[in-house]
């Protein structure tokens, strides 16, 4: 972690210098006029888009939601290891490491070919595959997800908080103008203006406003798809049970009671129980059952025997149907319009697509739209980006969603289907655990690839690292800092800031990227030097970093280009972490573990949003500044600033 950069500070190096003039925010606060962007819903989609925004006091973002304060329990609690990896970039991923249940194993339970009414273990899996990601498949109450992002929201230089009470209730986009396009109708839900209605004025509008999206509807959306017509209970308790794998995540079936899932939690004690109940009827709705907690509680017992469940106290519970379902709008540009008109309004999470709760996806997939949207809106309303990038947010997404969908809802129906006889007596693999390995790399939100486009090149070489796959998210690997021989994550470095990063990965000739590094900070086709403004540190838009084969003892500091030993910030401090070496001494080669050409090297372009947009030659000069030309806007006076940070250096 790098601060004091312009300054010495004491206390909390998290909590950023509050910016000045900005609105204060939060329950009961006057509401503005206009605004930037207004996020509406407090769920992890939401908040996901807010702690991003926040960062930047440039524009003004706002958040509303209907609730009095945030949730204290419940709903999801599956956080597979790409959001740990986005977290991670948040600067709260050791924390969930720290407090969360981490995944190591899954288990399979099936009734004993022995004693059919009895359970046995079949299977046990190794839940990520090793060296899938450095990061583990955790469990944890989504509550606690939303203080995590709540936090740093309120440590952000604009102190935000959202503005409880409110609703979204609906919105009209004015074509017409460039100026606050959208007229927002908001509802007080709390206290004496409940029932009361207001209107205001936003550039941008986001509707993570959950499954019955009121954004969603305004902008002429409908969830299409099937309920799968099985009725799931789930309860989050305090039990003690003889059930050996109780700190597992287990999937258990039974002969003929159904199917159960355990979920260990955070803490030691707590436990999640997805409990299959009744098959509903085709036109029934599961309120229609009345069932409660204590159903749920029998049918567990009844799953699990012989093993006993004695429940001390449950924490919470719900109980729904599966529905499987997608919007067809996931922004408000109609179709055959998106080459005249740029999106102004978008959904985002549950808004836009619902699925099963047992593969663990919802609030996963759901921070993966805003991580996607985040950096886009970013980028335009700093005016690095035409207004035009915002349509990859709806390609991208869409495509994901659409995956998710399809392999969440073969999940679902191969979770609830009756064992076959040749499955019960064990001569057949089961369907489950063959299906639970062969998508393990979508269960841990790894199997996400964007096409080609604008911002995902399709001519990237990737031949020169065969392992860091182009449309998919940088696969972190150790190296070592050169500067202080600091053993870490080479992906650690990215942050949730908005930032491209270049990894210039050294081969057989290390010149080349001195060379690179020489022409990146002073050639005026340069992408830093054209997309970085006057005001700017040097690495505000793209972040270059090196990565050298030989060990950190051998590196010469003092002979680094410039660019990698920039001075930056108020004071001009000199930056020592851009360079880093192979980890010769855990044995762990980054070049061996990612396929990168050990020969010609390579650098690698990696989006705000940790994806692959670009592998190219360490020469390829133009290729690069072409790929750059067709994302960023030029700004004004860059060469100039550019060429004096370094000289400073
Ligand atoms: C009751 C419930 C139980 C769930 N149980 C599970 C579970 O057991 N396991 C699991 O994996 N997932 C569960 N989920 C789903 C999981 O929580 C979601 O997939 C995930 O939270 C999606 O995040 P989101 O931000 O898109 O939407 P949500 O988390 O639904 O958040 C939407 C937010 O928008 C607010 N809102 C609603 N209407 C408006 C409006 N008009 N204007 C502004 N704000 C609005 C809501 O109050 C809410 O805070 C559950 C969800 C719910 C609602």
């Amino acid at each position: 972690m790098q601060y004091y950069q312009n300054g010495f500070r004491a206390g909390d190096p998290d909590l950023k210098p509050a910016a000045e003039g900005i609105r204060p925010t939060g329950a009961d606060r006057p509401l503005p006029d206009k605004v930037d962007v207004l996020i509406a819903g407090c769920g992890p989609a939401g908040l996901c888009l807010a702690a991003q925004l926040a960062e930047h006091p440039e524009f003004t973002t706002m958040i509303v939601e209907p609730k009095p304060g945030p949730i204290e329990k419940g709903q999801a609690d599956g956080v597979n290891v790409r959001s740990m990896e986005m977290f991670q970039a948040f600067g709260f991923g050791e924390q969930v490491k720290r407090e969360a249940y981490w995944v190591n194993q899954s288990n399979f339970w099936m009734p004993d070919p022995e004693n059919p009414e009895a359970i046995k273990r079949v299977g046990r899996v190794q839940d990520v595959a090793d060296d899938l990601s450095e990061m583990p498949h955790t469990l944890m109450n989504q509550a606690r997800i939303h203080e995590l992002f709540l936090t740093n929201m309120r440590k952000s230089p604009t102190r935000l908080e959202p503005d409880y009470g409110i609703k979204v209730i609906d919105l009209d986009v004015d074509t017409t103008t460039e100026d606050h396009p959208v007229t927002v109708t908001l509802e007080y839900t709390e206290g004496e203006r409940a029932g009361q209605t207001t209107t205001l004025r936003a550039n941008y509008v986001v509707g993570a406003d959950g499954a019955r999206s009121n954004v969603r509807r305004a902008i002429g959306g409908k969830l299409e798809g099937d309920a799968a017509h099985q009725a799931w209970g789930v309860m989050d308790i305090l039990a003690n049970t003889d059930f050996p794998d109780v700190r597992m995540k287990n999937l258990i079936a039974s002969k003929s009671e159904g199917n159960l899932l355990i979920l260990p939690r955070e803490g030691g004690y707590l436990f999640r129980m997805y409990v299959e109940l009744d098959k509903l009827n085709p036109d029934e709705r599961v309120s229609a059952r009345n069932l409660t907690d204590t159903d749920m509680i029998a049918a567990a017992q009844r799953i699990m025997a012989p093993y006993t469940l004695d429940v001390k106290d449950v924490v919470w519970w719900s109980i729904y149907e599966i529905g499987h379902r997608l919007t067809d709008k996931f922004d408000d540009v109609p179709e055959g319009e998106t080459a005249s008109r740029t999106p102004r309004v978008f959904t985002a999470g549950d808004a836009c697509h619902t699925h099963s709760r047992k593969a663990g996806q919802g609030m996963n997939v759901s921070m993966g739209d805003t991580f996607n949207l985040g950096w886009k809106l970013i980028s335009v309303l700093k005016g690095r980006a035409d207004a035009s990038l915002l349509h990859s947010y709806t390609a991208e997404r869409r495509e994901e969603a659409r995956r998710l969908v399809e392999t969440d809802h073969k999940w679902a129906r191969i979770m609830s289907a009756p064992l076959t006889p040749a499955e019960l007596n064990g001569t057949e693999e089961r369907r489950i655990i063959k299906h639970f390995i062969a998508n393990g790399e979508f269960t841990a939100g790894l199997a996400v690839k964007y096409d080609p486009s604008a911002i995902t090149s399709a001519d990237a070489r990737q031949d020169l690292a065969t392992g860091q796959d182009i449309g998919k998210r940088f696969h972190s690997a150790p190296v070592v800092r050169a500067s202080d021989a600091m053993e870490m994550q080479l992906g650690h470095v990215a942050e949730a800031d908005g930032r491209w990063r270049l990894y210039a990965f050294a081969g057989k000739d290390a010149d080349a990227v001195h060379r690179l590094a020489e022409w990146l900070a002073t050639d005026s086709a340069s992408p830093v030097v054209r997309f970085t403004r006057p005001d700017e540190d040097i690495d505000a838009v793209i972040d270059v970093r090196a990565v050298f084969q030989e060990s950190f003892e051998e590196i010469d500091m003092g002979k680094m280009p410039a660019l990698l030993k920039p001075t930056t910030g108020a004071l001009g401090l000199q930056d020592h972490e851009k360079v880093f070496c192979v980890d010769h001494k855990s044995g762990q080669n980054i070049y061996d573990m990612r396929g990168i050409d050990k020969d010609q090297g390579c650098m690698i372009v990696v989006r705000p949003d940790q994806y692959i947009a670009h592998i190219l030659p360490l020469d390829a000069t133009d290729a690069l500044a072409e790929f750059f030309d067709g994302i960023l806007l030029p700004a004004k006076d860059g060469l100039g600033s550019v060429t004096k940070t370094l000289a400073e250096a």
